[in-house]
């Protein structure tokens, strides 16, 4: 009798998930598991914490849909607290386990508890499977090595479109063996060291976690409103639910594959068409998978405030009350302000927001850009480290872009796309 582990982490789908079905296929009995990993709860050297509320209840939320849907399948998902590579083993033991599935992890510190789980495995004779599943090109159909990938977005983008493809989604599994699995236990926000927070009524979305509303908000975007047809003019907007696709907390999550909403979205242009905008769908997905590449390729350099250019920010200084005054709103730019207050009560802010929020950080009140990458990893819902730091870095002039430093003009930015001030006054007079 073959025992296996699946180790979720930032996968938390049974659709598209080939270490459940990879696990499903080779081994007689599956301990599907999930552990809350202390250091996700610390604070960071920047003075955050690593996950805030908002992220803390999509999360709690997105596991109770995993668990709803391996019960559906005859199994359930087991919760741990604690160090994964204390933990993990310890199941491995109960369980007699002889194999631990996971997804493959790229970012520096995720990589460092990845290897500190895998040596504490070996003393057990039990082998750790990774799998890479998170992006819409899987890694190895690249048409470079991940030391090669171009440095330049266009460059990477044009190559891989041209020469790559990109793999079919995995079906859901029909079955998963497993022992008895209680209904877990799962700790409440204030356990995890946290706030309660309401989500503000008037944020673009209540967001909640979890594979079936990741699929429902699908269902909208593409089929039900076809507002996926008109992305592309709309995707600058900051008000309301539609103006984007709002799949980026579900994708942080892994609550749904890029592959599928991939797969979704070819159908969708098989019935009602393809333009710009469908396309223009798959280019910002692109962006992700090369924000992921980049981290494999450049490692923990990403963090570094010299980033992957070495470029010298010295000028660039931490300074508590400009950063508590840009954290709170209170910068004077209403437009800046109108954004951070946004992300603050929301845990979100469109696209066109945090470019210009984090370039007014850099470039005007010239602060450190690691802090404020590190106040977005606590406030973000949609949170993700690739992203998160490779976007920031990129705005910081320190990442992936060629023109080096990019200078936003905030008072030309609200003009354009606040012309009304319709946004203005929705988050700071209301
Ligand atoms: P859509 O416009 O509908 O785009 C579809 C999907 O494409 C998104 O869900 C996202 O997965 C991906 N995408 C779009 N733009 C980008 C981009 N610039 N970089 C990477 N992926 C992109 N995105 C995150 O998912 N997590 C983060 O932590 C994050 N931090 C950011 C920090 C800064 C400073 C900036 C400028 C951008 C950041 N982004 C991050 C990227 C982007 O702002 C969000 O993905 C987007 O606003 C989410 O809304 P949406 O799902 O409606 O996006």
């Amino acid at each position: 009798m073959k025992t296996a582990i699946v180790w979720f982490k930032t996968d938390l789908r049974i659709t598209d998930n080939e270490t459940l079905v990879k696990a499903i296929s080779q081994n007689d009995m599956i301990i599907p598991m999930y552990c809350f990993e202390d250091s996700h709860f610390e604070t960071t050297s920047f003075g955050f914490q690593k996950t805030g509320s908002f992220r803390a209840q999509f999360l709690i939320e997105s596991l109770l849909d995993l668990d709803n849907s391996l019960r559906e399948l005859g199994s359930g998902l087991l919760i741990l607290k604690g160090k994964p590579e204390v933990e993990i083993p310890k199941m491995v033991k109960q369980y007699k386990a002889h194999r631990v599935y996971v997804k493959r992890e790229v970012a520096f510190e995720e990589k460092q508890t990845e290897s500190l789980v895998q040596t504490e495995l070996w003393k057990l004779q039990c082998e750790l499977l990774t799998f890479s599943t998170s992006t819409l090109y899987h890694a190895e159909d690249l048409p470079f090595s991940i030391k090669d990938i171009p440095d330049v977005f266009t460059n990477f983008r044009k190559k891989t479109e041209k020469d790559a493809v990109i793999r079919k989604s995995f079906d859901k599994p029909k079955k998963v063996n497993s022992p008895e699995i209680s209904r877990p236990i799962l700790p409440t926000i204030a356990a995890l060291g946290l706030d309660e927070v309401t989500i503000d009524h008037r944020a673009v979305i209540q967001f909640k976690g979890g594979e079936s509303e990741a699929l429902k908000r699908l269902n909208h975007y593409f089929f039900e409103t076809k507002f996926i047809s008109k992305y592309k003019e709309t995707r600058n907007g900051m008000i309301g639910a539609d103006y984007s696709s709002k799949f980026s907390a579900w994708l942080a999550l892994g609550c749904i594959a890029p592959r599928l909403i991939y797969s979704e979205l070819k159908k969708y242009e098989s019935q009602f068409g393809a333009n710009e905008s469908t396309y223009w769908l798959v280019f910002e997905l692109l962006w992700r998978d090369y924000f992921r590449f980049m981290m494999k390729k450049q490692q923990n350099k990403i963090f570094l405030k010299s980033g992957i250019q070495n470029k010298d920010l010295s000028m660039n200084k931490f300074d508590k009350v400009s950063l508590q005054k840009w954290i709170n709103g209170q910068t004077e730019v209403d437009f800046v302000d109108a954004n951070m207050i946004e992300l603050r009560l929301t845990g979100f802010m469109s696209n066109r927001g945090r470019q210009n929020v984090a370039s007014y950080f850099c470039n005007d009140l010239k602060l450190d850009w690691r802090y404020g990458a590190s106040y977005f990893e606590q406030q973000l819902i949609d949170y993700d480290v690739c992203s998160n730091w490779g976007n920031w870095a990129y705005l910081a002039g320190v990442g992936n872009d060629p023109r080096g430093n990019r200078y936003f003009n905030i008072e030309k930015q609200a003009a354009d796309y606040d012309k009304n001030k319709a946004y203005r006054d929705l988050w700071l007079n209301h």
